[in-house]
């Protein structure tokens, strides 16, 4: 999770940037004002968000500092990416239960939590323009590389390029969900915003495990 603020932050005035070209502009801000109260919850210092956040010990479990995190998401980003990306986070926390250590092929159970879970809340499928465009494929990645035995680092690699190859082929698609959808056809052209920011938090989780 902090491999992931840390990105939000850096990539903020490039979130701003894309969302400002088919969307309202508020991406970056939404990505960074979400991952502080991450960073807040998660270390019992600083403005603690609406919702109640129990302060974290060592004893926390991947799982419940996921379903923290996500529950921080929920409660301070407004738009569609805060209930989305919220939504994520809880499930795959909640997929990984309060078991102490998870593998890669548990993970993989939780990424394809999370990913059902967006497209409950959102309804988008793939080629719609949105952050499914990225996350699917990484989820496809990490499984694919779980399921054939690779340690968790591989498959976290194998999820970023997948969602990078991802964010960049929403380039020339026409956007069918979210506010770049009444654009229409201008909305070819440009990169999806949430494909973006969903590539930069998979980068995060494959820096984060290991090269
Ligand atoms: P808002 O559009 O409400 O201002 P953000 O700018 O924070 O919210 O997020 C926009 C991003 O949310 C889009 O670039 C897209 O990736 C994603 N998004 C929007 N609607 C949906 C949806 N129905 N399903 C999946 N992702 C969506
Ligand atoms: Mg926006
Ligand atoms: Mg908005």
């Amino acid at each position: 999770m902090q491999h992931t603020a840390s990105a939000m932050h850096r990539d903020r005035d490039l979130l701003t940037r894309l969302d400002s070209a088919i969307g309202d502009g508020d991406h970056g801000a939404n990505m960074a004002r979400g991952f502080t109260a991450v960073q807040a919850g998660l270390a019992r210092s600083g403005p603690v968000p609406s919702a109640p956040v129990a302060a974290p010990d060592d004893t926390d479990a991947p799982g419940e500092i996921l379903l923290r995190a996500g529950n921080c998401l929920v409660s301070v980003v407004g738009g569609a990416s805060g209930p989305l990306f919220g939504g994520a986070f809880r499930a795959l926390g909640e997929a990984l239960g309060s078991f102490p250590e998870v593998d890669a092929r548990r993970f993989a159970a939780g990424l394809t939590a999370a990913l059902a879970k967006i497209q409950q809340l959102g309804a988008a499928v793939p080629g719609d323009k949105t952050m499914i465009d990225a996350y699917a494929p990484a989820v496809g990645a990490f499984r694919a590389a779980a399921e054939s035995g690779a340690a968790f680092a591989t498959a976290a690699h194998a999820a970023a390029e997948a969602a990078e190859a991802g964010m960049r082929k929403t380039v020339p698609l026409q956007a069918r969900k979210g506010r770049a959808a009444y654009l229409g056809l201008r909305s070819i052209g440009h990169q999806d915003p949430g494909a973006t920011s969903t590539a930069a938090i998979f980068r995060s989780l494959a820096e984060a495990s290991g090269p």
